[in-house]
C-alpha cells in the first residue's frame, strides 16, 4: 500500500524549524524514484483528470511533484512562489502565519480567466497555504479544481476548510 509504503520513508525531525515542532520530511522520498512513479499513479487514480485545467504548485516543496503531476495529466504548470521570487507582473495574496504573516505570489498571466485550477503541496497542515493559494487564484478569475497533497495532518482539519473551496481534496496518507 502507498500510504504505509510513504510512511516508513517520511521521517518526523523534532524541534525544526523551531522548538516543539515535529517536522514531517518528505525528501527520503525523493532518493526512491520506484516510490515517486507510485505517488504520480496514486494522485491519477484518485484525481479527476477531466475536471482539471492547469496544475498549480507551492513553493518549494509543492515544486516536486507538481510539474511532474502537470505532466502526467498533460496540463500547464504554474508556480505560485514566496514574496518577491517571480520576476514578471504578479498578483499577491497574504495570509496569517503563527506568528507573524506570509505573502505569495502568482504570474498575473499563469492561466486564462475560467481556468480550473489543481492546487499541488507536499503537506496540508493547518490549511492556511492553500487558502492562500485559493484566493489568489480566485483573484486571477480562476475557479479551484481541487487539491492533491502527499500529506495531510488531519489532526489539524485543514481538510474542513477547503469543502469551501472544492470537494476534490486528495491526500495519499493523513
Ligand atoms: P499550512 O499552511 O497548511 O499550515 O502548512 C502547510 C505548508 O507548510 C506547506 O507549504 C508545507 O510544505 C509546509 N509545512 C508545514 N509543516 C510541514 C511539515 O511538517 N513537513 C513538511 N514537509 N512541510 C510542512
Amino acid at each position: 500500500m502507498i500510504d504505509q509504503q510513504l510512511k516508513d520513508v517520511i521521517r518526523d525531525v523534532p524541534d525544526f524549524p523551531k522548538p516543539g515542532i515535529v517536522f514531517k520530511d518528505i525528501t527520503p522520498i525523493l532518493k526512491n524514484i520506484h516510490l515517486c512513479q507510485r505517488i504520480l499513479e496514486a494522485f491519477m487514480d484518485r484525481l479527476q483528470p477531466d475536471t482539471i485545467d492547469v496544475v498549480a504548485g507551492i513553493e518549494s516543496r509543492g515544486f516536486l511533484f507538481g510539474l511532474w503531476l502537470a505532466q502526467e495529466l498533460g496540463k500547464p504548470f504554474v508556480p505560485i512562489r514566496k514574496q518577491g521570487k517571480l520576476p514578471y507582473h504578479t498578483v499577491a495574496q497574504a495570509y496569517t502565519l503563527e506568528y507573524g504573516e506570509a505573502i505569495i505570489e502568482i504570474h498575473e498571466d499563469a492561466f486564462k480567466r475560467g481556468a480550473r485550477v489543481l492546487i499541488h503541496d507536499d503537506l496540508l497542515a493547518t490549511g492556511g497555504t492553500v487558502i492562500a493559494a485559493s484566493e489568489l487564484i480566485q483573484k486571477l478569475g480562476g475557479s479551484i479544481a481541487g487539491y492533491a497533497f502527499v500529506v495531510s495532518l488531519d489532526f489539524l482539519e485543514g481538510k474542513k476548510k477547503l469543502a469551501d473551496y472544492s470537494q476534490q481534496i486528495v491526500s495519499l496518507i493523513a
